[in-house]
């Protein structure tokens, strides 16, 4: 083994250290802008701490590297003129590309968040939902998008997401459901067809992400994010991370307790869980058996889940002198109900700052306030923790920012590195 003597095992040298620091500053610096800019280099030193000389070097170093831009200098009050930096929605962007159950959705998104361009491309026409066959149509539709849409722009990279449970580490899928895979390598599926480098992340965690670094979750380091619409999921943040766990498989809550009724028993856990109670497929089950939205298929074909829970709402919602369809409402009352019974399990377990809601059940949102009074009848933690309980910044038109945000995620973390400027 080679051991040198010189520096003692595990530690760093003075230039790693050297390169660290200014690494940790580069990523203060940016991060001073997204949260401030515009701004001037005078009031990034005060967010910072860093000296003026520190900020003039990084912030060069920065609109080199086409992370932030100059706007024109405004008039000084006293002094130089201040030139305000912001992020360069025309310079560094990443990919985003998340894989559902019915479609690929994939676009360009800025540092700041913001989505630059989007597509969608429809698993209808596929003759199977193997990994190959979606992988070789999504490659294909990104590179006819990035041909039109990049332009000028340098790509960071390309973030992935998919529901079910993925071992982000390992690249792989191990499960998911729906599209009947399993064990699935899905970075190696995508790593010669896609702008690297590729990052892997759960759809449920990358919203997650999202919402802690432009969201809900900028003002609170820790909270959970539950999502319920077609299948359910929760993210812990602990400290402004993730929590995994042992083969990334934290986080499911498709089984946690939400009815008493004998009448729903899930067929995997024998309880009235929150998949077979709450979930956007049981609801729109619940709904067609109870007569409240046509059971029938549509002329066209049956009516996609999406579309016939978009009904029942609309069925439930007072229109003209209408008051609405009052077994609707009950329904979509329930909904909120049963969801709120299995997350006041989750508050009183995490105890978390917040709790983000996303997912199918933001869209009948004056329903929420019926799930807040649940989890504080049930949690240990009263009536406070209602307040505590808010829908996602995001809303539900958040595949492509969150799928893009474990890549932004590591340029504002290590900016240098990112851009191979280290
Ligand atoms: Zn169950």
């Amino acid at each position: 083994m080679d051991v040198r003597n010189d520096q003692p095992q595990g530690l760093v040298t003075a230039g790693q250290r050297a390169e660290l620091m200014r690494q940790g500053n580069a990523s203060a610096v940016l991060r001073a802008v997204l949260a401030h800019g515009p701004v001037s280099r005078a009031e990034i030193a005060r967010h910072t701490g860093l000296s003026a000389p520190s900020v003039t070097k990084l912030t060069s170093t920065l609109v080199g590297a086409g992370l932030i831009g100059e706007l024109p200098p405004m008039e000084p009050t006293q002094g130089r003129p201040r030139v305000p930096l912001r992020v360069d929605p025309d310079g560094t962007v990443a990919l985003g590309l998340h894989i559902g159950l019915l479609r690929t959705t994939f676009g360009l998104v800025a540092l700041d968040g913001s989505v630059i361009a989007e597509r969608e491309l429809s698993h209808g026409e596929l003759p199977d939902l193997t990994p190959a066959r979606i992988t070789r149509q999504a490659a294909e539709g990104v590179r006819a998008f990035l041909a039109e849409r990049l332009g000028g722009r340098r790509l960071a990279g390309t973030g992935v997401t998919i529901g079910g449970w993925v071992d982000d580490a390992q690249g792989t899928v191990v499960e998911h459901g729906p599209l009947g895979w399993r064990g699935v390598p899905l970075l190696d599926l995508l790593a010669q067809e896609l702008p690297g480098p590729l990052l892997l992340e759960q759809t449920v965690r990358a919203i997650a992400r999202a919402e802690l670094w432009f969201g809900a979750g900028r003002e609170v380091d820790d909270f959970v994010l539950v999502f319920i619409g077609n299948v359910s999921g929760a993210a812990i943040v602990v400290d402004r991370t993730v929590h995994r766990g042992p083969g990334a498989a934290a986080g499911a809550i498709d089984h946690l307790p939400a009815t008493d009724d004998p009448a729903v028993r899930c067929p995997q856990c024998g309880t009235g869980c929150l998949g077979v109670t709450a979930s956007d497929t049981a609801l729109v089950a619940q709904a067609r058996a109870a007569g409240v939205i046509p059971a029938a298929p549509q002329a066209s074909g049956p009516e996609p889940d999406n579309l016939a829970l978009e009904r029942l709402v609309a069925a439930a919602r007072p229109a003209g002198t209408g008051t609405g369809d009052p077994r609707a409402q009950q329904l979509l009352r329930l909904r909120a109900r049963n969801a709120g019974r299995a997350i006041s399990t989750i508050v009183d377990l995490v105890n978390p700052s917040r709790v983000v809601l996303a997912g199918g059940i933001l869209i009948a949102d004056e329903y929420l306030d019926e799930l807040r009074r649940e989890v504080a009848c049930r949690s240990h933690r009263g009536e406070d923790v209602a307040a505590d309980i808010v829908p996602a910044v995001f809303g539900s038109r958040t595949l492509v920012r969150s799928s893009a945000v474990p890549v932004l995620e590591r340029v504002i973390t290590e900016p240098l590195t990112a851009l191979g400027l280290l």
